[in-house]
């Protein structure tokens, strides 16, 4: 049962966390009636607050309630004495008022200050219910102290504020549609532009899918290229067309060694390939230039014979 009851504590008090900016420890403004109904049972008050809220506390006095306690004089002592413990509010009422007075005074309107009022005036309670965000703890006829309901203005309050929040979400979303859009995407509020930007890089993403294929194409550009050239230099494809500009040197001399009928699709490093084809070039080049030396010697001995074999060398 106690359990059961920690538990519905620590959620309500998450509800003033999250919603009304409540932040431990805990400020609960102490009546001074609540502190004597305490000291009847000789309860140990900051553990009583603790257990309650379900966060540490720092228990506060208004000057007044300090006053109230005075006035009763010894029969209090020991809780005036726990109260002086308590952190004094200053209040700053010169002629101290009616403890229930002085306290409504403290909390104000909003309760900006974000008090968990602790009062036994069950008419204080009662008055103050309108005020949304303001926890209240009493003592209940069999002497547990006890955490109140949330109030239906409380209530109303948090629905308020969290439409309010899937409202913003809402244009957020809003945002991310015309992200699609140029128009829409400049037009953006901040939230909204850092969506847009996701979207634009979804774009991006988009983009690199052909610098990809770019690889690819480099990898398997040595062993495709040389069939298919013709046909390569007529496509409009960029990733073709830096290719070439990278590598018209080597396409040659590919086409230089298609021509001789050498095997130029071998998977083996760049840096070799081009190496041997320096080599088997220069060495075919040589052949060439001996081959036409040969036949313009043979054309200039033999005008008329060899005037058909040298057609076919060419060939
Ligand atoms: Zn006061």
């Amino acid at each position: 049962m106690r359990q059961k009851r920690a538990k519905t504590y620590k959620r309500v008090m998450a509800l003033y966390t999250q919603t009304f900016g409540f932040r431990q420890p805990f400020q609960v403004l102490v009546s001074q009636d609540l502190l004597i109904e305490g000291g009847k049972s000789d309860l140990n008050m900051n553990k009583q607050f603790l257990q309650v809220t379900q966060g540490e506390c720092k228990p506060m006095i208004t000057q007044c309630c300090m006053e109230a306690l005075y006035k009763l004089g010894k029969d209090v002592q020991q809780t005036t004495n726990l109260a002086k413990t308590f952190e004094r509010r200053k209040c700053n009422h010169r002629t101290a008022l009616e403890p229930d007075e002085c306290l409504k005074d403290v909390i104000g309107a909003t309760n900006k200050h974000r008090y968990v009022l602790a009062s036994q005036s069950s008419a204080l309670r009662t008055n103050l219910q309108p005020i949304p965000g303001l926890p209240i703890i009493h003592f209940n006829p069999r002497g547990v102290l006890v955490l109140s309901p949330p109030s239906t203005s409380t209530i109303r309050e948090k629905n308020k504020l969290e439409e309010a929040r899937r409202l913003e979400g809402a244009k957020e979303l809003e945002g991310v549609v015309d992200g699609g859009n140029v128009v829409g995407a400049s037009g953006s509020n901040g939230l909204g532009a850092g969506l847009v930007a996701a979207g634009g890089r979804t774009r991006k993403v988009k983009g690199v899918n052909p610098l990809s294929a770019k690889k690819k194409k480099t990898k398997a550009a040595p062993s495709t290229s040389a069939p298919s050239d013709g046909n390569g230099d007529e496509q409009t494809d960029v990733g073709k067309k830096r290719r070439r500009d990278d590598e018209t040197v080597v396409r040659r001399e590919e086409e230089s060694d298609v021509e001789e009928g050498d095997d130029a699709g071998d998977n083996d490093a760049a840096g070799k390939r081009k190496r041997r084809r320096k080599k088997k070039k220069s060495a075919v080049g040589e052949a060439i230039a001996d081959l036409n030396a040969e036949a313009e010697g043979r054309a200039r001995l033999d005008d008329g014979g060899l005037d058909g074999g040298s057609g076919s060398d060419t060939e």
